[in-house]
């Protein structure tokens, strides 16, 4: 029986990669030799347990290399890895749990307190803790079920290799959305749709084995581990596991062990820019920088290529494992704001609501095709049905946003579909006006919303966080806009508050906002 899933990689990689270091992290350094051993001694103590192919096994903690070791181990005997966001609140995770139907939870002591709440009425029967620094008293927490040591229960495992039949087409990894437009939906991450997607970047962004990435943003968002990690090890390049962003620690990390490869979104490239190390800091073996979520500002771009970088910028989510579109380094100025071309493997397409292709520079909806892009959501028929477009050639991902194709097939986003405005028989996209109100300084955070009007339908009200120390007037906020948008795009009225309501990503919830604001 063969496995051609993401459990036998670090396997295929021993052979060919003996003695090259595969990860660092705060439990030192592991050659891809010893990953392998301890992922098989792992899987061996997983299958003793219990644990069969399509059972599910939950991971709640921070970057560590028992991250990685749980995920490649679930995937070698053909379980499913489900992991969690650290922000989320009890009930959320519970949900996760309950929804995944996790029979097994591994997590790090000091969420104890997080993790042990969310387990009640759930199938979890055994927490694995990894030790992680000692939890303060206070704040230990007991597990309603089996709670051992991960360490113990590793060691315990036998050394052999595991035969488990794993094809491309079995299920891999829930990952649950960030639950920005409603409740998270479990999206069904094969072995196939991770792997391509490692392709998809090894192919568009020219990785080598010489690669060093440096991953500051958590694996448990997609990002991360898609995008990140895991086409780094596909390749036999080396990771460095840091638990929190810290922008001097980031510099001190690329000059000791000649970083290649960071990403990230555009505050934390910002943050490192402006740290007083920067100018004293050796990066000259910097050679990826990774950037998502939204356009990198010029003035970062600048700092960057004052220094001889520039970005990639991507475009995708959960449900494409999650690249969708890449725009190259030489196009990151001449097309700033775009999300570039499809990746190389994968489809992208932009439809009226006939599902039908629209033309150059017309926003309809951006659809996505290809052997990255998930089939199917956990448990929700429902969510599963509205979301794909059959068609001869296969299922269409329907993304929800909305975006058109400039002259040369260059991708822009516009917004979401579900957060876009009517007036008037008017379209507008919320993120160009908060574009706009977000480059005055005194502006923390900025959300654009449709309230209901008599006349036009709906209206634009603008919702504000203002800096600390710095004041703002509804008319400096207009004044401002003046003149750069289209007069129905001005928001009609604005409001001031202390805090926006964000998910466990932190992306605003627009939900939540319409419901209180609108
Ligand atoms: P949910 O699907 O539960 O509402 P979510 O869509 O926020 O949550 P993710 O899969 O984490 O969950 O996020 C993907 C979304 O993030 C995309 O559909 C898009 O709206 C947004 N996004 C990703 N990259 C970019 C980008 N480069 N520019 C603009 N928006 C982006
Ligand atoms: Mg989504």
């Amino acid at each position: 029986m063969k496995n051609h899933g993401l459990g036998d990689w670090i396997h295929r990689r021993r052979v060919r990669s003996r003695g090259q270091t595969a990860l660092i992290s705060a439990a030192g350094e592991q050659t891809y030799d010893q990953l392998a051993r301890r992922i098989d001694k792992l899987a061996n103590a997983l299958a003793d347990r219990g644990i069969r192919p399509g059972d599910r096994v939950a991971y709640l903690g921070e970057n560590s290399a028992a991250f990685l070791e749980t995920l490649f181990a679930t995937g070698s005997i053909g379980a499913v890895f489900v992991p969690l966001n650290t922000r989320l609140a009890p009930p959320e995770v519970q949900f996760a749990l309950q929804d995944s139907g996790a029979r097994v939870l591994v997590t790090s002591t000091p969420l104890a307190p997080l993790a042990a709440p969310a387990c009640r009425d759930t199938a979890v029967e055994l927490v694995l803790a990894v030790a992680e620094g000692a939890a303060a008293p206070e704040e230990s927490a007991v597990f309603p079920v089996t709670t051992e040591e991960f360490e113990a229960v590793l060691t315990s495992g036998a050394e052999q290799r595991l035969d488990v039949a794993v094809g491309l087409e079995d299920l891999a990894v829930i990952l649950y959305t960030s639950g920005t437009t409603g409740s998270p939906k479990g999206a069904m991450l094969t072995h196939g749709n991770l792997t391509w997607n490692a392709i998809n970047v090894l192919t568009d962004f020219d990785l080598s084995s010489k690669d060093v990435a440096l991953m500051i943003a958590p694996l448990f968002h997609v990002a991360a581990l898609g995008q990140g990690a895991l086409p780094v090890l596909l390749k036999g390049g080396r990771i460095i596991l840091e638990q929190r962003f810290e922008p001097g620690r980031v510099l001190a990390l690329i000059e000791e062990h000649h970083v290649t490869n960071l990403s990230g979104v555009p505050t934390t490239f910002q943050l490192i820019c402006e740290h007083p190390q920067w100018e004293h800091t050796d990066i000259s073996s910097l050679r990826n920088l990774t950037c998502g979520g939204s356009a990198v500002p010029l003035r970062v771009l600048d700092a960057y290529e004052s220094r001889g970088l520039a970005f990639t910028m991507g475009y995708g989510m959960t449900e494409t494992s999650p690249g969708a579109t890449t725009l190259p380094p030489a196009h990151s100025r001449p097309k700033q704001g775009s999300g570039g071309l499809a990746h190389f493997h994968t489809d992208v397409r932009v439809v009226d609501p006939m599902d039908q292709p629209c033309a150059v520079g017309e926003v309809g909806e951006i659809q996505v095709h290809g052997p990255n892009v998930i089939a199917e959501y956990w448990n929700r028929p429902e969510a599963t049905a509205s979301s794909f477009v059959r068609e001869d050639d296969g299922l269409w991902l329907k993304t929800g946003d909305m975006g058109y194709f400039d002259e040369d097939g260059f991708l822009f986003i516009s917004d979401r579909l579900k957060d876009m405005i009517i007036s008037g028989g008017e379209n507008i996209y919320p993120a160009q006006v908060e574009q706009q109100i977000a480059a005055l300084e005194a502006v923390a955070a900025v959300a654009v919303i449709g309230v209901e009007d008599a006349h036009w339908g709906e209206v634009p009200r603008a919702v504000i966080v203002v800096r600390e120390g710095h004041e703002l007037t509804e008319e400096q906020v207009l004044h401002h806009l003046d003149g750069k948008l289209a007069r129905y795009k001005i928001p009609k009225s604005v409001v001031f508050v202390e805090s926006m309501p964000r998910t466990a990503s932190g992306k605003i919830r627009k939900p939540d906002l319409r419901r209180q604001y609108a």
